[in-house]
């Protein structure tokens, strides 16, 4: 892209942006919930749409002058149902916490009972942790996986739901490396007369793809960020039955947020358009593709890795073994120029700011093109840099061996 009058008019943004188009091009970003959206995504968001206030919906606005953003917000959402198979679909939560909150607020009161995945066992924040306000706000009831499989036990979510009659049942994860069975869980929670839930912000682009099972029809709500494996634009929607639609866009707007952010709202239609086309599957299945021939790297070099391996996109990995923390290992690798995050493992003996795992993704590597042969290396850069967690000259070394693997599949 150009850049030319952000040159002009802002030498320190510029210059920054310089270094990490740098950063991002010769190093690895392993981290599952990123990605690269396409160039045509990045200019909608840079956009006149960024402009103007819409508050309402197509057709029912607070200001004027929003013909062509009634244009663009009836497409995001045309698409996105097409996609997803969705009866109702509301694209203007600012992000994927907001989005859960507005979910929340729009079908619980506040106090009551609702299920959710522990954040230290794979669930994300809002998902009931008592930190966020999911867990101030609602009385969170936190399911888990089991301690010998590290898989979601159903029966055992079907115990805790039916002890403790809850309002929701929330499915969906961070880091979790196995397919969710959203069957199962809507199931559950019709059984206890509770609303499914689920928040697929890290694999909706897999179930677009038609490498994961789809919550639809089946889940009576599901929330998706749009940045993750769906390579849009930083956002999230809400997808419905419509027997819900009127009460979570009220809780959308006005209950929760003002002015849509409709740069975004276009960012997701160009998005949503390319995740349309065939070559999009391709993009999906070999992203799992990519994640079982690193997976196989890791263990060939030594590596258990929670459940055995991945049906996803993403590979949690015990270090335990290797006499090395997550901490540690984040901090190795990022010298050799790869970017993971150190991660909780199930039943982590060790605490949350230095775990015992760290959690790695092949969206980012999968956009830009590379393949089973590049994982196999990547596998070894990563052994041979936790190995070498001590010596900078050998991480060193690793590095410009990343750099020389990042040369020929170029993001920016
Ligand atoms: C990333 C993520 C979110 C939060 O999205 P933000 O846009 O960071 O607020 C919510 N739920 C799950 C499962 C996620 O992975």
């Amino acid at each position: 892209m150009g850049y030319e009058n952000l040159k002009r008019g802002d030498k320190v943004v510029y210059a920054t942006m310089l270094k990490e188009i740098e950063r991002v091009n010769t190093g690895l970003e392993l981290i599952p919930s990123e990605n690269f959206p396409s160039e045509a995504t990045l200019e909608a968001l840079g956009s006149v749409f960024n402009d103007k206030y819409s508050e309402g919906y197509p057709g029912k606005r607070y200001y004027g002058g929003n013909k062509f953003i009634d244009v663009i917000e009836n497409l995001a959402i045309e698409r996105a149902k097409k996609l997803f198979g969705a009866e109702h679909v509301n694209v203007q939560p600012y992000s994927g916490s907001p989005a859960n909150m507005e979910v929340y607020l729009a079908l619980m009161n506040p106090g009551d009972t609702f299920m959710g995945m522990k954040l230290d066992q794979g669930g994300h924040l809002t998902h009931g942790h008592k930190v966020s306000f999911s867990g101030k706000l609602f009385n969170a009831v936190q399911y888990g996986v089991n301690k010998e499989t590290e898989l979601l036990d159903y029966d055992e979510i079907r115990k805790t739901a039916l002890e403790v009659r809850p309002k929701m049942i929330v499915c969906g994860a961070t880091a979790y490396p196995r397919e969710i069975d959203f069957k199962a869980f809507h199931e559950i929670a019709e059984e206890v007369g509770a609303i499914s839930m689920a928040d697929i912000a890290h694999i909706a682009g897999l179930i677009v793809g038609g490498v994961h099972q789809s919550p639809f029809p089946y889940i009576d709500v599901v929330t998706t960020t749009t940045h993750k494996t769906l390579r849009g634009p930083r956002g999230a929607m809400i997808m419905c039955k419509e027997r819900f639609a009127k009460d979570i866009d009220a809780t959308v707007f006005p209950g929760m947020q003002g002015g849509p952010h409709d740069h975004v709202t276009a960012a997701m239609a160009v998005a949503f358009g390319e995740a349309l086309k065939p070559e999009f599957k391709n993009y999906a299945r070999q992203i799992v593709k990519n994640a079982r021939a690193l997976a196989e790297s890791l263990m060939e070099n030594g590596f258990r890795l929670v459940t055995g391996g991945t049906d996803n996109h993403l590979i949690l990995v015990d270090l335990r073994s290797k006499g090395v923390t997550g901490k540690e290992a984040e901090t190795a690798l990022d010298i050799a120029g790869i970017t993971v995050n150190k991660n909780t493992i199930p039943y982590d003996p060790r605490k949350p700011f230095d775990p015992s795992g760290i959690r790695l993704g092949t969206p980012t590597v999968t956009t830009r093109g590379m393949r089973e042969a590049e994982m196999k290396q990547i596998g070894k850069f990563i052994t041979a840099a936790i190995d070498a967690k001590d010596n900078r000259e050998k991480l060193e070394e690793i590095r410009q061996e990343v750099k020389a693997l990042c040369q020929p599949f170029p993001v920016y």
